[in-house]
């Protein structure tokens, strides 16, 4: 049994984490929670999540010691909550996208402490494809011109998607270019396109999950790589994953792919 916190209870990503952490039947929720103000506060969890009493009240600090927290939240949350697990030696998963790179330097300096999962997406359909875009980048080269779309819901804070980011990273690594080959949101009368330039472009768009596609288009031919995911139990289902995975590995900061082995 995996003893572990959750924050962010009463998001959309914290309701299906602890309907599904509930129902795993080897993971022990010991706590719940989320801001000072928020409305679930001293409210039971299981009845936020809409899954019944769970016994579990939402706190907005964290009383007991679990082995491992699960963080989707909001960037300078997950600051709060790095510092909390690394003072407390407490595993940490973090799903929370839109981190700036001070924020991973400091997930860096707390992997030297504890041990840290953090994904920009923690489907197993998207790490997969993490690694197949990198490889058909590669293999394509500079001829083909590459371009990464995703869609979201109206209230997605961060733009692009970490996701997109993330399949921007693994192209950028296995191509050996720096961040600056990455164009955003394409606009103006002079932006005609540049050999090895990726364009990044985010839609918002009424309740969609996440969908992105990788466009690597040459004269005459076009191959898409396309994920869409059709609900949020993907992504919970992938962090309890990796917080039972976690418990009790030496620090270090991981990966979904070291999850599964890929
Ligand atoms: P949401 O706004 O529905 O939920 C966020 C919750 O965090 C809210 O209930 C909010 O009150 C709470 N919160 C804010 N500050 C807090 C604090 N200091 N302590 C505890 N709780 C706090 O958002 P969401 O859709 O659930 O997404 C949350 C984050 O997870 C976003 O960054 C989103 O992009 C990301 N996300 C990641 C993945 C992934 O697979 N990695 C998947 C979906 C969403």
């Amino acid at each position: 049994m995996t003893t572990i916190a959750i924050t962010g209870a009463a998001g959309r990503m914290g309701q299906r984490l602890i309907a599904l952490g509930k129902q795993s039947g080897d993971l022990q929720i010991l706590a719940a929670i989320d801001r000072p103000d928020s409305d679930a506060i001293a409210k039971d969890a299981g009845e936020i999540a809409g899954i019944g009493k769970l016994g579990v009240l939402v706190t907005h600090d964290l009383k007991p010691t679990p082995q491992v927290l699960i963080d989707f939240t909001a960037p300078a949350a997950t600051r709060h909550w790095i510092k909390t697990c690394r003072d407390r030696g407490i595993a940490l998963v973090i799903g929370t996208t839109g981190l700036s790179a001070s924020d991973h330097a400091i997930i860096d300096q707390a992997a030297a402490d504890i041990a840290v999962l953090q994904a920009p997406n923690m489907s197993l359909g998207v790490n997969l494809l993490f690694k197949i875009a990198g490889q058909v980048a590669k293999m394509l080269g500079d001829d083909y011109d590459i371009e990464i779309v995703e869609g979201h819901h109206r209230f997605k804070k961060d733009a692009p998607s970490g996701t997109a980011m993330g399949i921007a990273e693994a192209i950028l690594a296995s191509t050996g270019k720096s961040k600056d080959a990455l164009i955003f949101d394409r606009h103006g009368d002079d932006v005609v396109r540049k050999p090895g330039d990726i364009g990044m472009h985010a839609l918002r768009i009424g309740d969609e999950i996440g969908r992105h596609t990788t466009y690597f288009a040459a004269l005459g031919e076009r191959l898409e790589l396309t994920h869409v995911a059709t609900n949020r139990d993907t992504f919970a289902h992938g962090a309890l994953k990796a917080a039972k995975w976690l418990a009790g590995k030496p620090a270090g900061r991981y990966t979904v792919a070291d999850v599964l082995g890929l």
